[in-house]
């Protein structure tokens, strides 16, 4: 075994387990099935669970979700994590149910956009805090903050991740809520590595969890988070991790099973050097899946999208594919071509400029125009042009 002397992070208790202070850390995974569709999340609850998922994350949009917490809740053991997206106030229908409460910074200024981020904040910490919760301040590349974004150069995207992660933990110490953890995640694992690092170096007392987000499919989507993972937990740094990978719902625990190889592997000193994903090679990008998808073929959409693009292996082109509208636009905004998912069509754009919406039938052949025109923009030349 390596001796790794990790950060004296807090302890956070969260259910049956506690994160920080040098216990083992723990993986997690989300649910990627539709939340109120109570048997198949619960199924796929008690897989993940059964697989040694620590903590199990549940997104929460709407009171109809919010309904099905409290069976769920009945019928498993698993540790419960809900995911909040803008409508915060779903904290107080869901909390007595679950054992953690997730927040991302970026989205509390959807709602009641007369009213402060510090006044939303301090209702969740409160929600947490009236039934046994702990929090994760969740942190996401995608969806940062825009007034830290305003502060910072636009190219770069690290600093208002790290200012708006701090000026949270400011705020939840300062009301003396501190059962909480933080995540800074992106889907480049070197940003993950940097942003975290710096965060630790200013916070070396806030427990973290680790993740690059949107990883993709495996294999390729396993050995990008291992290279943050094991950047960062060897420094010490990381006291939960999630490997978010594309695959269909049934085959879930398999975020799992990569985790803890990952953290297997690390425990013994079984690392690789480090890979610089994205710098001259082509990288697709897609986001895990979760409650969220409104069609399904967008797993057999990502699968369709890395093979068609397998002849562009060696361009430095960045494709991100992704799930959802809610997320979707703005997560793919720092790639080359972005594709997100409606129920009946997939919107595809060009850097910032939107292209179009098109039949999930007509989708492919379409990006492979826009595929070869950047290659042919470009010169041609492979490898030569930093995709993001
Ligand atoms: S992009 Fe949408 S579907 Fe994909 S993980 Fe994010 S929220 Fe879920």
């Amino acid at each position: 075994m390596v001796s790794i002397e990790r950060n004296p992070t807090r302890a956070v208790q969260v259910g049956s387990i506690t994160v920080g202070a040098n216990n083992p850390i723990a993986a997690q995974s989300m649910t990627a099935t539709h939340t109120q569709d109570v048997e198949a999340t619960l199924e796929q609850v008690n897989a993940l669970h059964a697989a040694g998922a620590g903590v199990i994350r549940i997104a929460v949009d709407s009171k109809k979700d919010a309904a099905a917490l409290p069976s769920i809740r009945s019928q498993t053991e698993a540790n419960l994590a809900i995911d909040l997206q803008e409508n915060y106030r779903l904290a107080a229908d869901v909390a007595e149910h679950v054992d953690k409460l997730r927040y991302n910074p970026g989205h509390l200024y959807h709602h009641e956009t007369e009213k402060p981020w510090q006044e939303k904040v301090k209702f969740i910490a409160g929600v947490a805090g009236d039934h046994d919760c702990a929090m994760r301040v969740g942190v996401n590349c995608g969806s940062v903050d825009p007034a830290k974004k305003e502060q910072f150069d636009e190219d770069d995207s690290i600093g208002p991740m790290l200012a708006s992660a701090l000026e949270h933990c400011e705020l939840l110490d300062s009301i003396g809520f501190t059962r909480y953890v933080v995540s800074l995640k992106d889907s480049d694992p070197q940003k993950v590595i940097e942003v975290n690092q710096r965060f630790a170096e200013q916070r070396p007392d806030v427990p973290l969890h680790l993740g690059v987000t949107e990883a993709g499919m495996p294999p390729d989507g396993v050995i990008k988070t291992r290279i943050a993972f094991e950047q960062l937990i060897s420094r010490g740094i990381g006291d939960t991790v999630r490997v978010s990978l594309t695959v269909p719902n049934v085959r879930k625990p398999e975020e799992i099973e990569a985790a803890q190889g990952i953290l297997a592997d690390i425990a013994i000193g079984r690392v690789r050097s480090v890979v610089d994903f994205g710098l001259d090679t082509l990288n697709i990008i897609s986001c895990p899946s979760c409650s969220r998808v409104e069609n399904e073929a967008f797993i057999e959409l990502a699968e369709e999208v890395k093979q068609m693009t397998a002849y562009a292996k060696d361009h430095a082109i960045t494709i991100a594919v992704m799930g959802c509208r809610v997320n979707g636009p703005g997560e793919t905004d720092d790639a080359d071509l972005g594709l997100w998912c409606g129920p009946t069509h997939v919107n595809l754009k060009k850097g910032s400029e939107p292209i179009g919406a098109f039949p999930y039938d007509a989708i492919i052949p379409r990006l492979r125009e826009e595929l070869d025109r950047i290659i042919n923009e470009r010169g041609d030349v492979a490898g030569t042009v930093a995709g993001v």
